[in-house]
């Protein structure tokens, strides 16, 4: 049963029991209206007040000051954010541009603004990418794939100096950042590989005078279990099915100055001119942020979720994200105790300097398949590691509690030594 089994899975992953129980409930009726939360329409108050509690949850949890940000409900996983984040930044650098072009030689003369727009395009346009694991890799594939190879600039390749691999994250004194990129990406914690930044990355931070990159991140896997500085970014995003909920939602926090009336998107027709790509409407955050999230029918059921989730974060821990952060090192660092201590039986696949605290991959000398087994008999599941690198993946998430992360160390040397 559900009692007897801690699962590791790297996500979907495990969700309180209580949570689901409570959604179990609104699923049928939700608060005695008679209709599951999965059934009142989006545009309902209900609905509404889901999605604004969720928001200032979050935002107070993770200490974003929403003043300054805007957070988005989105559809499309963190996959579709590679995209999104791209079509919305770069279309946000296009808008700067022209801004500066109007200020050089005026707003009248249409014909002469698009070609010098044509221009700074071809030789300034530019967006950077830190490859430190499959899914920046993914992100940066996209950007190559959405805009060309030529405007897509690899500040760093982690495999470059790692005999080809992923594990490491390069020293940041070497890597090849463009002069006002539209874009700094990066993914906080690469799911597959086990590879996570200890904290921001100094290279991106910004300046004396407040200004710095336009920062990028990727916090699928690891939103909710650490504290960052969140004015330091422009835009992050995750999907909620590891830390925050079930899959069918993402969320993106973005800078207000990249929405209206600070930034406007440019038009279809002036991107066609440029040869830039025109952003799906779904994966335009102006289109989001006007609507509320809800320019068209969002699951309700899974911001609901999400929203249980927080309110359940929020009433564990008083000191609120950092009092899951010292629980998410407390075990982390027990089950990396345990196969350190085993050197002869165990391989942590990344570098000490990048291990991730939320996905803990590992190989195991004696047997895999037998540790898997014997794993999975005592209830300790979701062990196996992404099909595309194999070994074993422990994701340690904010699900996962302490006792499941004991037991999994007290298996770890237990098998070590049988
Ligand atoms: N980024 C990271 C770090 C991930 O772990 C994942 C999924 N595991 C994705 C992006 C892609 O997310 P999705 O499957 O929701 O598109």
């Amino acid at each position: 049963s559900r009692a007897d089994i801690t699962y590791f899975g790297a996500g979907p992953a495990l969700l309180p029991t209580d949570v689901l129980e409570t959604a179990a409930q609104a699923l049928l009726d939700f608060n005695g209206t008679g209709l599951g939360i999965a059934e009142h329409s989006h545009r309902s108050e209900l609905a509404t007040n889901i999605i604004n509690e969720a928001k200032a949850d979050l935002a107070s949890y993770l200490d974003i000051p929403t003043a300054e940000y805007e957070v988005l409900f989105m559809q499309g996983g963190g996959t579709g954010e590679f995209s999104a984040s791209i079509y919305n930044l770069v279309g946000a650098w296009v808008a700067r541009q022209h801004a500066a072009v109007v200020m050089e030689i005026g707003a009248d003369d249409e014909a002469a603004a698009v070609a010098a727009l044509r221009k700074r395009v071809e030789s300034d346009l530019k967006l950077d990418y830190i490859v430190t694991g499959g899914w920046s890799l993914k992100a940066y594939q996209e950007a190559v794939r959405l805009l060309g190879p030529e405007y897509v600039n690899l500040v760093a390749d982690a495999r470059t100096e790692n005999g080809g691999k992923f594990g490491k994250i390069p020293d940041q004194s070497t890597w090849k950042l463009s002069k006002d990129a539209a874009l700094v990406y990066y993914c906080d914690n690469e799911t597959v590989d086990g590879v996570e930044f200890p904290g921001f990355p100094q290279a991106l931070a910004p300046g004396p005078d407040g200004t710095g990159p336009i920062v990028v991140a990727d916090m699928s896997s690891n939103i909710l279990s650490r504290r960052f500085p969140a004015t330091n970014y422009s835009l992050l995003f995750f999907g909620a099915q590891k830390n925050l909920g079930s899959t069918g939602v993402t969320v993106a926090v973005l800078k207000k100055a990249f929405l209206p009336p600070n930034t406007v998107q440019p038009s279809p027709t002036l991107l066609r001119k440029l040869g830039l790509p025109i952003p799906p409407i779904v994966l335009q955050y102006e289109i989001i942020a006007k609507n509320n999230s809800l320019y068209n029918t969002l699951s309700i059921f899974d911001v609901y979720i999400a929203g249980q989730v927080l309110k359940k974060l929020l009433r564990t821990f008083p000191d609120r994200v950092d009092g899951q952060e010292a629980l998410s090192a407390k075990k982390a660092n027990l089950i990396y105790a345990a196969l350190d201590a085993h050197p002869d039986v165990y391989k942590v696949v990344p570098d000490k300097s990048a291990r991730s605290r939320m996905n803990i991959c590992f190989r195991v000398t004696k047997s895999e398949k037998a540790f898997l087994k014997e794993s999975t008999a005592i209830g300790l599941t979701g062990l196996k590691g992404h099909r595309s690198v194999g070994g074993i993946r422990a994701s340690n998430y904010n699900s996962i509690p302490l006792e499941g992360a004991e037991k999994l160390a007290r298996f770890i040397d237990a098998f070590a030594k049988a």
